[in-house]
Formats: structure tokens, C-alpha cells, sequence
């Protein structure tokens, strides 16, 4: 295979000055020669027919640097799916490479199993300096691994052998990871069409989708209709349901299309699942660390849950899961949800880092001005956009929903989604150099889930980009 030395070389997403600085030892950086689509052919013939990103971003990285990355063809992309909302801080941020450096320096293991060390005592301290100060004076910690649906395991684990019941309470758009049971647990149908023996005794529920209200009154008519729905069904001893383990959610959907959960709904399911003893699992693998504008999504509402699931941003962009909850849960056995890589030391110290930058910088704040700010922009082009249905979101996590206006609408004027126009948009915001998602009912949801060190002027560069990529996509 061809090989060469690249010297350093600016890229320019935009015109004018370069982005970023050239990385360093650039000079030295030896790479295969090669562009996207010989990365992206290898790949298609070797890796499985599951694969999912690569299918709308068909790019090869090669390199990346705070909200930046660059492909194997020398294009450079403003990264608003960072790491699918793992990478709080953005790409090799000083204070996490400098913590990695140190731990590796320091002769920490690289992994522990549920063994402590000095990194992981930091990592827990930090960790529940981070959370209210009355969910923390109770709480205990299980080390999970390492990924978020291996948390939501330990989750409904945790919340079974506790009760004694066998029921979960579950809501439509949830996304809680891919395994049988968070599969299980997940509204999405087509990951779950081909796949049995999924975890049984779950039980779905009507989520404040306004914009899609289950019940077609919208408002707070509509969420207060999804509180009553819910109330009634937990007394009614005709429901089907035995008495639920818990009930889990998202305070702000993510996958499920950026659906943000009004305060007033969250302290209401609060209310009525304490007054019944139902633990309330939250789970914030998306939105934990500042994402939302809180450094906790259920923090806008002042409640407390019984369970809080963690990961992604948790590790600083490296892997690392987590499950804290009240102390009277903490009814397993020794063993009862093992896993070799529990102990991650590298993503403890990379994720202390992480979580001691964003409370010194309160990058929640940071992140609720930019997300503000880019709403604002984002419907100012949705004024003339009747494609644009909707453009909600709390703090940098964004979802733009794009509806078919020539269809008819439903019984509140709301358009079907249109998958089609969503992938051409993501499409044409990938050719101008920014990485968007998709999500949502049959993927209309443009997501937008920048780093939270993103800056003003990136977020003006987002919105100009996203701007271009409607008009063309409308156009064509
Ligand atoms: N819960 C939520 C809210 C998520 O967004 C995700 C991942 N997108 C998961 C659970 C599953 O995490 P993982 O992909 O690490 O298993």
C-alpha cells in the first residue's frame, strides 16, 4: 500500500482565514494516501450490513480538533453529531488529553473490573459533586459497561429485584440503547421488527410530543391529556398492567426526535409515581453534562428520579457507563450486574476532566445561550419554509422537523414527516461541511448536537450552512 508523508496543509471550510491551527507533529504524521472512497469501499465490503452512519455521512475521518473534522479527502466539517452527544467537550480538548497523558504517565491500569483506584475515587467525587446535592447525599453507584444500554440493563435490573415486580413503564419515541431488553424499551419498531424474545412486561405510554400530540389537541391541553391518560391507567385495576418496577424516560427525547418534556408534565409523572412507589428511572446518556442547559435535563423541573442513567459525555469521549440511584434500591447481591470492562480508568480520568471544565466554565449556560441562539436563527429560516414544521430543542440539543406540505395535514394542520427532504438537507449540509443528524418519526429530524464549547460564530456558521442546504434542497 502507498504511503507518503503529508505535510502540513490548511484546510478551509469557509472562505477567508483557516479554522484551526495545523495539528501538531503534522510533519510527521505518516498516512495512507488514500481518499474517502477507498475507506469508504473497504468498508462497505468488510463491515456488516448493520452499519448505520456511514450509510448518510459516507466520509473517512482522518483527524479532528475541537467542533472540527477532517476527511481522507481533505474537506473539513463543523461536527454536530460528536460522537453521537458523547463528546461534550468536542475533539482531543487539552484538559482530556492531558488527563489520558497523566493516567498513562501515572502507571494506571488501563482497566480494573469494579476495582478502585485513586482515578476512579476522583471520578465518583466529581461526578456527585455534579448532581443535586439531596439525590447525591443518598446515592450509590454501579459501574456499568461501558455502554448506555448496558446502564438501562443495569437499570431495570436494579429496579426488579428491588420491587419484587416484573412490569416496565415506557414511552413512545423512547430510545434507551440496542440490547433485548433497552430494545425492548425503545418506541422505534423497525430495529425490534426481526427480532424476538425481546424483554417482556413493557408497557408503552403518550409522551408530550406537541407537535404531534397522541391525543390531537396539542398545548397544554395535550400534555395535561397524557398526565390523565397515565393516572387513570396506573389505578385502574382493569389496565393489564401488573404494578410497574419503574417507569423510565428521557426528561428530552433524543433519538426519538428532540422532544423536550415540559416541567410541569415532569413534576406531575414525579408526583404521581412517588405517591404510588413506582421508582422513576431518568435516563440521561444523551442529556447528562450540560447538554440541555443543566448539567441535568431533570434539573429544569426540580424533581429528583430514583435512577439516573449515565454515559456518553460521562467518559469525555471515552467509554463509560453508569447507573446512581437512591441507597433504599440497593437491594442486589453482590454480582448482579458484572461486566469486565466496568473500570475504564482512562475514560474516569479523560471523564473528571470533563465534568470539573464544564461546572468551572458552566458549559450548561454556555450551552442553553448558543442552543437559544441558534433557535433563534434556525426559525427565522423556518419563516418562509413551510418544509420546516417545527424547530425545538433545550440548549444544544436541536431537532428541526421537516414535514411534506403537499400532503394533507393531520386534524391540528400538522404535515407528515418527510424523511425524503430530511436526508436531502443532511445531505447538502454535509457537501458545505457540516455533519447533521437525522432522527425522529421515520427519520424527518434534523438533529443538531454541536460539542458544548461550540462558539457564536460557529453556531452563525451552522445556521448559514443549514440555510443554504434548505434552499437547495427545496429547489431540487
Ligand atoms: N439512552 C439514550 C437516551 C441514548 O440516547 C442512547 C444512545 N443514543 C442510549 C441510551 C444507548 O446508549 P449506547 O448507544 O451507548 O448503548
Amino acid at each position: 500500500m502507498e504511503q507518503e508523508v503529508i505535510q502540513p496543509e490548511m484546510s478551509y471550510a469557509f472562505d477567508g482565514e483557516p479554522l484551526l491551527q495545523p495539528f501538531i507533529d503534522e510533519e510527521t504524521v505518516v498516512i495512507e494516501a488514500q481518499g474517502n472512497d477507498y475507506y469508504l469501499d473497504r468498508q462497505s465490503g468488510f463491515e456488516s450490513s448493520a452499519r448505520s452512519y456511514p450509510r448518510r455521512l459516507p466520509i473517512a475521518i482522518r483527524r479532528a480538533e475541537g467542533v472540527f473534522v477532517d476527511d481522507m479527502d481533505g474537506r473539513r466539517y463543523i461536527d454536530c453529531l460528536a460522537g453521537a452527544g458523547a463528546l461534550a467537550l468536542g475533539h482531543h480538548h487539552p484538559v482530556v488529553v492531558e488527563a489520558i497523558r497523566r493516567t498513562l504517565a501515572d502507571g494506571v491500569p488501563f482497566q480494573t473490573l469494579d476495582l478502585t483506584t485513586p482515578v476512579k475515587d476522583r471520578f465518583v467525587e466529581a461526578l456527585f459533586s455534579s448532581l443535586p446535592k439531596a439525590f447525591a447525599d443518598q446515592a450509590r453507584i454501579q459501574f456499568c459497561g461501558p455502554s448506555g444500554a448496558d446502564a438501562i440493563e443495569a437499570a431495570v435490573k436494579l429496579v426488579k429485584t428491588a420491587t419484587g415486580r416484573r412490569s416496565i413503564l415506557a414511552f413512545h419515541g423512547a430510545y434507551h440503547g440496542m440490547t433485548h431488553g433497552a430494545l425492548g424499551l425503545t418506541g422505534e419498531i423497525g430495529p425490534k421488527l426481526h427480532v424476538s424474545g425481546l424483554m417482556p412486561d413493557v408497557h408503552f405510554l403518550p409522551f408530550p410530543y406537541l407537535y404531534r400530540c397522541p391525543f390531537s389537541l396539542g398545548g397544554e391541553v395535550g400534555w395535561r391529556s397524557s398526565l390523565a391518560y397515565i393516572e387513570r391507567l396506573l389505578d385502574d385495576s382493569n389496565s393489564g398492567i401488573t404494578p410497574p418496577a419503574a417507569m423510565i424516560l428521557e426528561a428530552v427525547q433524543g433519538e426519538g426526535g428532540v422532544i423536550p418534556a415540559p416541567d410541569e408534565w415532569l413534576r406531575e409523572i414525579r408526583r404521581m409515581t412517588r405517591k404510588r412507589g413506582i421508582p422513576l428511572i431518568i435516563d440521561e446518556v444523551q442529556t447528562g453534562i450540560g447538554r440541555t442547559g443543566r448539567m441535568y435535563a431533570f434539573e429544569h423541573s426540580g424533581i429528583q428520579p430514583d435512577v439516573l442513567v449515565l454515559s456518553k459525555a460521562i467518559g469525555g469521549g471515552l467509554p463509560l457507563s453508569a447507573v446512581v440511584y437512591h441507597k433504599e434500591l440497593d437491594r442486589w447481591q453482590p454480582g448482579a450486574h458484572a461486566g469486565t470492562f466496568r473500570g475504564n480508568q482512562l475514560a474516569m480520568a479523560a471523564g473528571t476532566a470533563t465534568l470539573q471544565y464544564v461546572k468551572e466554565h458552566r458549559l450548561d449556560l454556555h450551552a442553553h445561550e448558543m442552543g437559544e441562539r441558534l433557535m433563534a436563527i434556525l426559525r427565522n429560516i423556518q419563516k418562509d419554509k413551510p418544509q420546516i414544521g417545527d424547530v425545538r430543542g433545550r440548549g444544544l440539543m436541536i431537532g428541526i422537523e421537516i414535514v411534506n406540505p403537499v400532503d394533507p395535514p393531520d386534524a391540528l394542520g400538522v404535515y407528515p414527516p418527510n424523511r425524503k427532504l430530511a436526508c436531502r438537507i443532511q445531505t447538502e449540509c454535509l457537501k458545505r461541511g457540516l455533519i447533521v443528524e437525522l432522527g425522529g418519526r421515520q427519520g424527518s429530524v434534523v438533529r443538531v448536537l454541536p460539542p458544548l464549547i461550540v462558539t457564536t460564530d460557529e453556531i452563525d456558521q451552522i445556521g448559514t450552512i443549514f440555510a443554504e442546504a434548505v434552499r437547495v434542497s427545496i429547489v431540487t
